[in-house]
């Protein structure tokens, strides 16, 4: 971690491979970053210690056009399965946000105690999940 006395900051910069801004040498994206920031008064330039840059290919999900049908297959084949239920960003297909994770999480718990309350073994997911699973765009 950052040594006694500084501190650090992760700047995301969402882009497609091959844009422009992806194309940037590190050293003008890191001016460009620095900045905004200054900008913004987040920070002080005369402070900045140091910069580094990370790319990370593929790292946020991009559906194709068609996977509303493809997860039909799953979620109905999974479904069969009695005592297991997917949840979360990845066993939804929800493209959500932190706050939503917590939220689903929390919605899940209270169907699931319902439901083995009543004797039933898991909740559907109709009855806890009340999101958009599919055709999002
Ligand atoms: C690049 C990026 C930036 C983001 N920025 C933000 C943001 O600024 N604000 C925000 O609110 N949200 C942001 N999100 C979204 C947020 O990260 C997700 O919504 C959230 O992390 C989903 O939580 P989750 O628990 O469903 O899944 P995850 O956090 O993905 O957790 C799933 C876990 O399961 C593990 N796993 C997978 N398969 C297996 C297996 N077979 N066996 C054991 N473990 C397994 C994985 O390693 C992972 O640790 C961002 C996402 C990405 C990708």
């Amino acid at each position: 971690m950052a040594p006694p006395g500084e501190t650090s900051a992760v700047v995301e910069v969402p882009c497609f491979l091959d844009d422009p801004i992806q194309r940037m040498p590190n050293e003008d994206l890191a001016e460009r970053v620095i900045t905004e920031l200054v900008a913004l008064t987040l920070v002080n330039r005369a402070e900045v210690v140091e910069w580094k840059h990370h790319f990370l290919a593929n790292a946020y999900p991009v559906c194709s056009t068609d996977y509303s049908s493809e997860i039909r297959i799953i979620t109905e084949a999974l479904a069969q399965i009695s005592n297991l239920s997917t949840i979360g960003r990845a066993g939804l297909f929800f493209y959500s946000h932190l706050h939503d994770q917590l939220r689903l999480a929390k919605d899940y718990v209270a169907a699931h105690l319902q439901s083995r309350n009543e004797g039933d073994t898991e909740p559907a997911l109709e009855s806890w999940c009340t999101e958009p699973l599919t055709d999002q765009s």
